[in-house]
C-alpha cells in the first residue's frame, strides 16, 4: 500500500495517482469551479475581485492559468505575468513574442554552430534566423 502526505492539508492518505487527499481534490475541483463560473458571470474582473469574491487562493488562479486549465477570453483582464519579460498575459508562461524568441534561440544556436564562415557577422546572423523563425511560428499557427 503506497501511503502519502497531501501536499495541501498535510494529512496521509493511500496514494491513487494525485499529490492531493481525496478530500483536498474535491475541495480543489470545487473551487475550480466557482472561480471558472465567478469569470464566466464576470469576465473582466481582475485577480483580486476574483480572490476576493471566490475565496480561492491567488496562487492557486494564477497556477490554472498557467497550466492552461483555466481560459480566459480575449477581452479578459490579464491575470498573470510573461516569466520572461512581466508582460500581462492571459494564460500560459510567456508572452507571444518571448514565445517566438525563445523558439528562434533554440534553432538559432543549432544553425550558429554550423555557420563557420567569419565574414558573416553573429549578429547579422541572428536577425536572419529570426525572420525564418517568425515565419516559421506563424506557419505553424496557421496550420
Ligand atoms: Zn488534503
Ligand atoms: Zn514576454
Amino acid at each position: 500500500m503506497d501511503i502519502r502526505q497531501c501536499k495541501r492539508c498535510g494529512k496521509v492518505f493511500q496514494f491513487s495517482g494525485s499529490t492531493l487527499c481525496p478530500k483536498c481534490v474535491r475541495e480543489v475541483d470545487k473551487q475550480f469551479d466557482d472561480v471558472r463560473n465567478f469569470l464566466y458571470d464576470n469576465p473582466h474582473s481582475t485577480l483580486e475581485t476574483v480572490v476576493e469574491e471566490t475565496k480561492v487562493n491567488a496562487q492557486d488562479i494564477k497556477r490554472w492559468l498557467k497550466e492552461g486549465r483555466l481560459i480566459l477570453t480575449g477581452d479578459s483582464t490579464a491575470m498573470i505575468q510573461c516569466e520572461s519579460c512581466g508582460k500581462p498575459i492571459l494564460t500560459g508562461k510567456l508572452c507571444e513574442t518571448c514565445a517566438v524568441q525563445a523558439k528562434c534561440g533554440i534553432l538559432s544556436l543549432g544553425l550558429l554552430k554550423k555557420e563557420s564562415r567569419p565574414e558573416r557577422k553573429s549578429t547579422e546572423l541572428q536577425g536572419v534566423l529570426k525572420k525564418k523563425c517568425m515565419l516559421r511560428y506563424v506557419n505553424l499557427n496557421n496550420a
